[in-house]
C-alpha cells in the first residue's frame, strides 16, 4: 500500500471550503424566505480520506454521506462522529444492506419495494427502525436509480406497510444541465414533495426534501430543498481508487 502523505493544504482548503458553503447555504435559505437553520448541509465524503474528514467534522458539521458500504463501514471508527448524522446516499444493493442495519440514521436511496422489503427485514433482525427517503428518477434517465414520479405515490403507500420502516422524504438526483434546467427539475420534485404532504398518507412523514450538490445547492435550496448533499465542493475533485 502507498504511504498515506497529509496534504495540508487540503486540509486547509476543506475547512475554508465548508465554512464558506456552510455561510452560503444559510445566506441562500434567506434569500429564498426561509430560516437560515432550514437547510441542512450534508458533506458527502466518498473516497475521501477520514484525514480530511475529521477537521470538517471538528468544525461542527454535523452531517455526511457515503455511497459505498464497504467504504462506509471501513471509515466508522476513525471519524470524529460524535453528534453526526450519517447517511447512506448511493445505490443499494440488497446483499449489502444487512452491513448498515442498525448502523446509520438514513438511507436515502430506497428506489424499490425489493429494496424496502430487505432493509426492513435486516434491521428488524438489528431491533432497530430505518430512516428512509425514497429516491425519484426525475429526469427519467436510463442511467439512474431511483422510482419514476408516477409510480411514487404507490411505492410509499407500500413501503409505509413496513414495521421497521418510516419514510421520511425524497431524494433526487437531476440530470446533468444548466441551472436553469436544473431548477425546472427541483420545482418539480417540490411541487410533489409538498402535493404529498399535503396527501398526508399513513405511515408517510414527508418532512424531508434532499435536493441539490456542488453545482447547483443553491438552485436547490431556491426551489425547497432542505437538504444539500456537497462533496467536491468541500472536499476537492474526487479519485477514484
Ligand atoms: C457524490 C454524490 C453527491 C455529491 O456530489 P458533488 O457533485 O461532489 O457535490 C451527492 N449526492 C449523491 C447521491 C452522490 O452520489
Amino acid at each position: 500500500m502507498e504511504k498515506f502523505i497529509l496534504d495540508e493544504e487540503r486540509v486547509k482548503s476543506c475547512i475554508d471550503n465548508y465554512k464558506r458553503i456552510k455561510n452560503d447555504v444559510m445566506e441562500t435559505a434567506v434569500k429564498a424566505g426561509r430560516s437560515e437553520n432550514d437547510v441542512r448541509l450534508m458533506c458527502v465524503t466518498k473516497t475521501v480520506e477520514p484525514e480530511y474528514i475529521n477537521p470538517v467534522l471538528d468544525l461542527g458539521a454535523d452531517l455526511i454521506g457515503e455511497n459505498r458500504v464497504q467504504e462506509y463501514c471501513s471509515k466508522l471508527d476513525t471519524l470524529h462522529l460524535d453528534g453526526v448524522e450519517k447517511h447512506i446516499i448511493g445505490h443499494l444493493q440488497t446483499n449489502k444492506v444487512k452491513y448498515i442495519a442498525g448502523k446509520v440514521d438514513m438511507i436515502e436511496s430506497v428506489d424499490s419495494i425489493k429494496l424496502a422489503k430487505e432493509i426492513n427485514k435486516e434491521f428488524k433482525k438489528a431491533d432497530a427502525i430505518a430512516n428512509v427517503l425514497v429516491e425519484v428518477n426525475i429526469g427519467k434517465e436510463e442511467s439512474k436509480s431511483g422510482c419514476n414520479i408516477e409510480e411514487l405515490e404507490e411505492l410509499l403507500c407500500q413501503i409505509a406497510e413496513f414495521d421497521n420502516i418510516k419514510i421520511k422524504g425524497l431524494m433526487t438526483i437531476p440530470p446533468i444541465c444548466d441551472e436553469a434546467e436544473a431548477r425546472k427539475y427541483f420545482a418539480k420534485m417540490h411541487d410533489k414533495f409538498v402535493e404529498l404532504q399535503e396527501k398526508s398518507i399513513s405511515g408517510v412523514d414527508m418532512q424531508i426534501l434532499s435536493m441539490g450538490m456542488s453545482a447547483d445547492y443553491e438552485a436547490a435550496i431556491l426551489e425547497g430543498s432542505n437538504i444539500v448533499r456537497v462533496g467536491s465542493a468541500i472536499f476537492g475533485a474526487r479519485k477514484y481508487f
